[in-house]
């Protein structure tokens, strides 16, 4: 089948190398002229296990391409997928100017039946919108070709009467894709997802897009447009809404001395609860958990409900960070010239995404208070050093370089890297043997025995 997929970001050129790995044939497009010449030299511009391997080898097999050029993708492609980017408004709402301007130039380019698919996460109702833009952008390219003809006697008849059948309805289907996958894992996620959601409304779109997802082995859920696009919001709201509930019980056993890993263990082997995403920590942050719950409490407040339980999970989030800072504070009593060395930047591991990564509010916090910083990530490094620039931060070559004179070291994200280090090694090199750790990837009682003062989330040694 022959694919485009419309913005090449962490989702779309993800879903097209694999696309591409699949056998489809699959152009690639972003109008960000500078990520398209890395990317025709094989080199992505962000970091994910095996996708550079997987770009590189479907490139010289000739199934994946890269173009700035919709209309060249559109003309080439029976299959569209829109993969931009739909980030918050100041008030909380999806901007989907992106997804709008991505839906006319498609109308634009189309030569013949197209099935346009939205995978961005949007908003109920989104699929209805970019099905009026298409159509609405479809008749003024008719509108302005049969004025052109009229104009000009030596138009053929046949010309108008092509044209005029245009604008029949079944010139194009819209339908809803969204994504799952996981920054980090996102490659497995493509090949071995829980369950692929597709919202069609017809037979010919539903028989594209099995043909599509041939061969992937896991349950298709065919629903009805909005549905789906409300499968999405919902699912990450819910697992947004499990992080802040063991938050709020991390902040139960922090008051009792209960440990809040082994209530997380006994509480998520209940099959009904499970046991992802009761990992107790500095709250979600990254892409896609702030913007998607702030977007779904607008489309709730919109559609005239109230979802208090939803913003109870943003106000959970919200002071997990401060809270943290706070914890910080009070076992460094000053912070002013002290040392602080950071392990983490990235929002979560195995990424160099540092999109609402908790580490930028938290350094800031830290920089605001008069502290020096030290940084490490095993990743983001790049990233991190166009968010965070002056003297104050120091970017270091690894976890003991950072230690090295530091007052405290603070764990912000849980790379396994950090989980295996040489804590006696680590000690020797630090100022004050301090570790405040976000990600509670040691266990209390070892690091007191080795001789730390360690703080963590919801135990204590
Ligand atoms: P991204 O910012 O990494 O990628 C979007 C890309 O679209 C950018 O490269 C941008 O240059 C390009 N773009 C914008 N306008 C364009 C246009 N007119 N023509 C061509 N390209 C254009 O974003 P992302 O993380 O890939 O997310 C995309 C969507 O997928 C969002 O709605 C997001 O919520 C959703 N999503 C993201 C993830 C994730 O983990 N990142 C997971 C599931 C769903």
């Amino acid at each position: 089948m022959n694919i485009a997929i419309i913005g090449s970001g962490y989702v779309g050129l993800v879903t097209g190398a694999c696309f591409a790995e699949m056998g489809h044939k699959v152009i690639c497009v972003d109008s960000d002229t500078a990520k398209i010449k890395l990317l025709k030299k094989g080199k992505p511009h962000f970091y994910e296990e095996g996708l550079e391997e997987m770009i590189q080898r479907n490139m010289r097999n000739g199934r994946l391409f890269f173009s700035s050029s919709i209309r060249e993708a559109v003309r080439k492609s029976l299959v569209i997928f829109i993969c931009v980017g739909t980030p918050p408004k100041p008030n909380g709402e999806a901007d989907l100017s992106y997804v709008e301007n991505v839906s006319i130039e498609v109308a634009r380019a189309m030569p013949s039946y197209r099935l346009i698919v939205e995978k961005s996460t949007v908003p109920v109702e989104t699929g209805k919108w970019i099905e009026h833009t298409i159509r609405l952008n479809i008749k003024k390219k008719i509108g302005s070709r049969l004025s052109a003809d009229r104009s000009c006697l030596s138009a053929g008849r046949s010309r108008l009467s092509a044209d005029r059948s245009c604008l029949s309805a079944d010139r194009f289907d819209v339908a809803s894709n969204p994504e799952f996958l996981r920054e980090g894992s996102a490659i497995n996620d493509f090949f071995n997802p829980d369950r692929i959601v597709i919202g069609v409304e017809s037979e010919r779109a539903k028989e594209i897009l099995k043909e599509v997802y041939k061969g992937i082995d896991t349950e298709i859920v065919f629903t009805d447009i909005k549905s789906a696009e409300l499968i999405k919001h919902a699912s990450n709201s819910f697992l947004a809404m499990k992080i802040s509930f063991i938050n709020s019980i991390a902040r139960i056993c922090e008051r009792t001395g209960a440990d809040v890993e082994m209530v997380a263990y006994g509480l998520g082997l209940d099959k009904r609860i499970g046991r992802h995403f009761l990992k107790s920590g500095i709250g979600y942050g990254g892409p896609c958990f702030p913007k998607d719950v702030d977007a779904f409490i607008h489309i709730a407040d919109k559609l005239g409900y109230d979802f208090s339980l939803l913003k109870a999970v943003k106000k959970v989030n919200d002071e997990q960070k401060a809270l943290f800072i706070k914890k910080i504070e009070e076992s460094l009593w000053i912070l002013k010239d002290k040392t602080i060395g950071v392990l983490g930047l990235s929002f979560k591991p195995n990424t160099d995404d540092m999109r609402n990564a908790p580490s930028i509010d938290i350094i800031n916090s830290l920089k605001g208070s008069g502290a020096r910083i030290k940084a490490y990530d095993p990743q983001a490094m790049k990233k991190a050093m166009s968010i965070f620039k002056g003297k104050w931060i120091q970017f270091c070559n690894g976890p003991y370089d950072v230690a090295r004179g530091s007052d405290a070291i603070v764990i912000l994200t849980e790379w396994h890297e950090f989980e295996v280090l040489d804590l006696i090694r680590l000690k020797k090199l630090m100022r004050n043997p301090l570790i405040i750790d976000g990600r509670n990837i040691f266990d209390p009682k070892k690091m007191k025995k080795l001789g730390f003062r360690y703080i963590c989330i919801g135990r204590t040694a």
